[in-house]
């Protein structure tokens, strides 16, 4: 790919919606200008329905791989230039051939598109006049008009003729918060980050919530989190994730004598913060990695007595993918190898011996609306939420969490 003086940009399914066409071009023309930023001799140019991206000596292996990341591009080729004149178009057709050295025997063939029609040649007539004087350099090459191996396609514009050989496929979906703002409950687990991505691949901003359970769970832990949200802001750029202190509102469940029933307020407990965090934040829907039966909170009754916890949609990318599929995902965003580090989750403290797989809604409801101070409990763990806006290329750290007992020394000394 070092050949490539320019990258082309190919949008998306997008591009079928006509009337919001322009503010989504504008929303990818932004997320890539700051995907580029870190390749500051780069220079982007956006034409009706694609971008290109000069290199200028930026390496293009590298901002092609940035750049196919970019929600709503549908393709990315690293091409060449030349000049829209027949002579320059077959020497740089020759030149790239040079470069990208074909082995004796591949099938080739060249596709010529003539988008500027003031171009003397028409493409049936380019792909002849291109192929015949590049072939005459390489007596190994055959040509094969049905399956190549190569295809050389040759796109004749009034500015300039593009060349290139190689489509890379993008991530595609909808260009970043064009569908609105979502609030991502995210755990230290491979799921709820696979969950993060799909929703900012169709079109929703992301802000993510944890709850963390100081000093059963440790620093560790949460920074993890951090981490983790760090790989989600490569897609988006900056992201915020708010830290729950959750001990108070987890601990509180664990004297009613319904153990199994733990996780199921747990889990709405989880959902009623966030919608408020929501509220706050303006965003129209919670997300989660939950999957359709993988463990007993994610049973179809453990998900309708714990849906019914939030009036917003509850959004699951993830509820009808095996977990091999949500593996094989987590690795290609690159939050696997995060999410299997042995960092205690609060969830796994206090987990009873048998779960409930068909809790009772009217016991739950009754639990919930005989707990002393619960609403007190809610208020003030969204009082005591900690906001830490993470960057791709930051090193951002939530504020230190103290326990009592350090407190207390440092008092005394
Ligand atoms: P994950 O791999 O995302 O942790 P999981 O399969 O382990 O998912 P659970 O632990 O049952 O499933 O959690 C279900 C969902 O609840 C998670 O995907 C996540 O969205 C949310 N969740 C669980 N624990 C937390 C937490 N500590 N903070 C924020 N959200 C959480
Ligand atoms: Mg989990």
């Amino acid at each position: 790919m070092a050949y490539a003086d320019m990258l082309l940009l190919r949008f998306g399914e997008f591009t079928l919606k006509g009337k919001n066409r322009a503010r989504f071009e504008k929303t990818v023309l932004r997320h890539v200008k700051e995907m580029v930023k870190p390749y500051p001799k780069a220079a982007i140019t956006k034409e009706f329905g694609r971008i290109y991206v000069e290199l200028n000596g930026e390496p293009a292996a590298a901002m092609a791989q940035a750049l196919k990341n970019v929600f709503g591009i549908a393709s990315v080729s690293p091409v060449k230039a030349a000049p829209s004149e027949l002579e320059a178009i077959i020497a740089v057709s020759r030149q790239l051939l040079e470069i990208i050295a074909p082995l004796q025997g591949t099938s080739f063939k060249v596709n010529a598109r003539r988008v500027w029609k003031q171009f003397p040649y028409g493409s049936l007539e380019m792909n002849k006049l291109v192929s015949t004087p590049v072939l005459q350099g390489y007596p190994g090459l055959k040509v094969d008009m049905n399956h190549p191996d190569m295809e050389l396609r040759v796109e004749i514009r009034e500015e300039r003729t593009y060349i290139f050989c190689e489509s890379i496929a993008g991530v595609g979906g909808f260009p970043l918060g064009t569908n609105g703002k979502a609030m991502l409950l995210l755990s230290g687990g491979i799921d709820s980050p696979v969950a993060g991505w799909s929703s900012m691949r169709r079109g929703l901003e992301v802000e993510c919530i944890h709850f963390y359970s100081f000093p059963y769970t440790s620093e560790l832990a949460r920074q993890k989190v951090v981490d983790l949200t760090r790989v989600l802001s490569q897609y988006a750029g900056v992201i915020k994730l708010h830290l729950v202190p959750f001990t108070e509102v987890q601990t509180a469940f664990t004297g009613i004598g319904q153990d199994n029933l733990i996780i199921t307020l747990m889990r709405r407990a989880m959902l009623k913060i966030a919608t408020r965090l929501a509220e706050r934040e303006g965003a129209l829907a919670l997300v989660t990695g939950e999957s359709l039966g993988q463990v007993a909170s994610q049973t179809l009754p453990s998900m309708n007595v714990i849906g019914r916890a939030t009036q917003l949609p509850l959004l699951r990318p993830l509820v009808m993918m095996d977990k091999i599929e949500i593996v094989e995902q987590a690795q290609l965003i690159g939050t696997y190898d995060l999410s299997i580090l042995p960092y205690e989750d609060c969830c796994t403290l206090f987990v009873p011996k048998s779960p409930s797989t068909n809790p009772n809604m009217r016991i739950v409801d009754k639990i919930e609306a005989t707990l002393p101070e619960y609403a007190r409990l809610l208020d003030e763990a969204v009082e005591a939420t900690e906001t830490v806006s993470v960057t791709p290329y930051g090193n951002e750290k939530p504020r230190p969490l103290v326990s009592g007992q350090s407190a207390l020394q440092e008092e005394w000394f």
